[in-house]
């Protein structure tokens, strides 16, 4: 059974409602006092909690805080340009944000411009829905090579997000017309297939204009996925395997002996695993097409390979070192002791995102990089802190599609209207809480110009005039002056 957190000292310091905290009040949500709700990060996993509020506390008001001028998190600046049928979610998070009782409160990061204590002190919960803005590194000689750049890097540089636009990334001047990505995961695939699409496409999308302007420039005809494990434990799915195999002029290559072995090898656990079974049998086609050697392009798929070194000539990165692996009879990888090099005039590293804390007032797993919690519930030394919340990839890491993060929003969503309905709050219920209107002052005192949601619309209609004027489905702003300038022109 989870206790209730009691703050430190420290803590009592800052806030002098503290001593309401523990007790414990039946209150209706039909109160006509608003039940003051924050929520920090305005992807997926924000609205989906917010929607969910919406529906059960109907004197919930809902405040969104978000770092950038703009939301939408990796709706905006994850998801590839040319999945514009993922990017229709927003249609459902702007009539979330057309309730009269929601305020997005964009160019406003919790951490720096405003502290947790700050949202403590005014609001009766907090949703903590940040996501996961780092990426894993692997710890290996010459990861820091100017072109050894990590996925997270690259797809936040194409997708045109205001601090990577001016990424230095060459695709051009490069000794080899091979790309190495790490990791065999659905980014790596996105990032490979961003690579070698026909970029005639590519440009049609809201992919970044410097992107498109670097990848007409683009020196990469090859691919190589180096993923240490085997077939069985890829972890790209179907969809984006049939975009792989469906790309023009480009080859699929694999060991094929290692892939028919293993899948032999597997048919029990496989009639098991109808999704599975179904990825691999799309290796197993896509290898048995055209082999030719005629077409230009091609992608790699290698297996049971480490990566132990990125090679470097002083100065660049050349390629990569792995050590090859195998399977031992009871199933566990190990090393093989036999080395092979592969040589590559650019190396991606994709093998996950993490996230960070952003206040020190915010328990953190340094470890598991994610906010200690129990169904959503943010839990310090074992027990639960009233009222506030985790939900989406800083709740359980940076894994899942944004369907699975509506799933874990609508569990955080669910303990906080319990708690609600139970009077368990960070505040009493029946105390007026004055929200956001405290906090204005504070942020224009410090220079921060907060962008609205009806400031934000006005940035998306610039965006898609100007976009459709190129033949482009948008056209994004990449520069954060730029973004509040339009927002805050009458
Ligand atoms: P995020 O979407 O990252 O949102 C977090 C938000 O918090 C961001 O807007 C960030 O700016 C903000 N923030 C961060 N720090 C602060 C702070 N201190 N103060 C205020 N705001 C802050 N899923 C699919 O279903 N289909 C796809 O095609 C797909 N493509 C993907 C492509 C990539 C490259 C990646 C990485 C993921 C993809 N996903 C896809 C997965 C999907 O994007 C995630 O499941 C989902 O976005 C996670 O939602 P979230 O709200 O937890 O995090
Ligand atoms: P991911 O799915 O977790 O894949 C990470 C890859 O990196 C795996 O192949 C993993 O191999 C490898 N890896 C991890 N640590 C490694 C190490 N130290 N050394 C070598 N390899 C290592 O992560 P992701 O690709 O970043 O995707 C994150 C989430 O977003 C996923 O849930 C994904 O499905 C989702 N997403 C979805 C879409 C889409 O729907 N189109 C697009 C992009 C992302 P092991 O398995 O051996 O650890």
């Amino acid at each position: 059974m989870l206790k209730l957190f009691r703050f430190s000292p420290k803590h009592l310091d800052r806030l002098s409602f503290i001593s309401s905290l523990h007790r414990s009040r039946f209150i209706s949500t039909a109160s006509s006092n608003p039940v003051r709700v924050a929520i920090v990060g305005s992807g997926p996993a924000g609205f989906y909690t917010a929607s969910y509020i919406q529906k059960s506390v109907p004197n919930a008001h809902i405040d969104m805080f978000e770092s950038l001028p703009v939301p939408y998190g990796l709706v905006r600046y994850g998801v590839a340009p040319d999945h514009p049928e993922v990017k229709n979610v927003t249609n459902k998070f702007e009539s979330i944000a057309s309730h009269p009782n929601f305020n997005f409160y964009g160019n406003v990061t919790i951490g720096k411009d405003l502290a947790i204590y700050d949202l403590q002190a005014n609001y009766h919960s907090i949703v903590l829905s940040y996501g996961a803005s780092e990426d894993k590194k692997l710890g290996i000689p010459n990861e820091s090579l100017p072109n050894v750049i990590s996925a997270r890097s690259f797809v936040n540089w194409y997708n045109g997000h205001p601090d990577f636009a001016n990424l230095p990334i060459d695709l051009e001047n490069l000794n080899s017309d091979t790309a190495i990505i790490i990791g065999a995961g659905n980014v790596a695939l996105d990032v490979a297939r961003i690579l070698l699409m026909d970029i005639e496409e590519l440009q049609k999308t809201d992919i970044a204009d410097h992107a498109v302007k670097m990848l007409k420039r683009s020196k990469i005809k090859h691919v190589v996925i180096v993923m240490r494990r085997g077939p069985l434990q890829v972890a790209f799915t179907s969809k984006e395997l049939r975009e792989m195999l469906a790309l023009t002029d480009t080859e699929f290559k694999t060991d094929r002996n290692i892939l028919e072995h293993h899948v032999n090898s597997a048919k029990d656990e496989l009639s098991k695993d109808r999704a599975k079974r179904r990825l691999l049998d799309l290796l197993l086609k896509g290898i048995q097409q055209d082999s030719s050697g005629a077409k230009t392009k091609s992608w790699t798929l290698k297996f049971l390979s480490t990566p132990t070194e990125f090679l470097s000539d002083g100065k660049l990165c050349q390629g990569l070192n792995v050590e090859k692996n195998e399977f031992a009879n009871d199933g566990k990888l190990q090393s093989t002791g036999l080395f092979e090099e592969i040589k590559g005039g650019i190396v991606l590293r994709s093998i996950g995102y993490e996230s960070t804390p952003i206040d020190e007032g915010i328990p953190f797993d340094h470890r598991k990089k994610i906010i200690p919690n129990d169904t959503g519930r943010v839990i310090r030394d074992g027990a639960v802190v009233p009222g506030l919340y985790v939900a989406g990839w800083i709740k359980r890491g940076a894994t899942g599609v944004i369907v699975s993060t509506m799933f874990d929003a609508n569990e955080t969503a669910t303990s906080l209207i319990e708690d609600i309905n139970a009077g368990r709050s960070m505040n009493p219920l029946d105390t007026e809480l004055s929200g956001f209107e405290e906090l204005e002052k504070r942020l224009k005192d410090e220079g921060v110009q907060t962008v609205s949601f009806s400031d934000w619309e006005k940035i998306d209609k610039l965006e898609k005039l100007t976009g459709e004027a190129m033949g482009k489905s948008r056209l994004k702003l990449i520069d954060v002056n730029e973004m509040i300038n339009t927002a805050t022109t009458k």
